[in-house]
């Protein structure tokens, strides 16, 4: 790790980094509103602006992605003009991504788990990870000082994998539906996408269902699953933080 050049500086404190407008809400809008109510800065990253989603347009995305944030109590939110369905791990663009880390200086970065469905998501994830490395270095120079998060974890909720630890979002599981609906253009019933896209009535069914699902792996309600990379090292073992069941 590389010690923070300018901590008094920093926007936030974790910063969540995802392909689109709404995967955030999905994989990890419980565990942004849960770290706020703990008095801890929270901000998103969005690569793209959702200009080929099959419904609405970039323009009524960016107003929901902001409603949404409003909704998860974070302070910071901004878009990036990656195209949509065509994320790639280029130097440009992991310069770009460079340039946020070094603004935000963020203590956590949440990237999604690399391995995906949606090729942006996996690609996100590498190109995520070499970005964070990137930014600490301080040869890469684009005027701002060098930053390297403390610690990157993976949001894992779409993926078949065993978490590494799961965050209790019991308390703030109507309000991360609250923003995921925020999306009107995504979410509400409409005839685009109509054979394509979940029925309104049944995402509140499907994402609460995956939220039990994980609460249940670690003892609690409603969970979000995270894988981490590294072996924690741990100096005491009867005061593992974890939650007794
Ligand atoms: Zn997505």
């Amino acid at each position: 790790m590389i010690p923070d050049s300018a901590p008094n500086t920093s926007i936030a404190d974790i910063l969540a980094i995802a392909a689109h407008r709404d995967d955030v809400e999905q994989t990890c809008g419980g565990t942004l509103l849960r770290m706020a109510s703990r008095g801890l800065r929270t901000a998103i990253l969005d690569l793209t602006q959702g200009e080929a989603g099959t419904r609405g347009n970039a323009e009524a995305r960016a107003r929901e992605a902001q409603d949404a944030a409003r909704l998860l109590g974070v302070g910071w939110r901004q878009a990036l003009d990656l195209p949509d369905g065509a994320v790639e791990n280029t130097l440009e663009n992991r310069l770009k991504i460079v340039r946020v880390l070094r603004l935000v200086r963020p203590r956590v970065v949440i990237l999604p788990y690399w391995q995906a469905r949606h090729p942006d998501h996996a690609t996100m994830a590498t190109l995520g990870y070499e970005a964070c490395f990137l930014s600490g270095l301080s040869k890469v120079e684009d005027g701002a000082p060098p930053h390297r998060p403390f610690k990157i974890v993976y949001a894992s909720l779409y993926a078949d994998v065993r978490p590494s630890f799961v965050v209790d979002i019991t308390p703030f599981i109507e309000q991360r539906h609250a923003a995921l609906m925020a999306y009107r253009s995504q979410y509400t019933n409409q005839a685009a996408g109509g054979g394509l896209f979940v029925p309104e009535e049944e995402i509140r069914e499907r994402t609460f269902a995956e939220a039990r699902h994980y609460g249940l792996l670690a003892g609690v309600r409603y969970g979000e699953p995270f894988i981490m990379r590294e072996v924690s090292a741990v100096e005491d073992i009867v005061r593992i933080p974890v939650k007794s069941i």
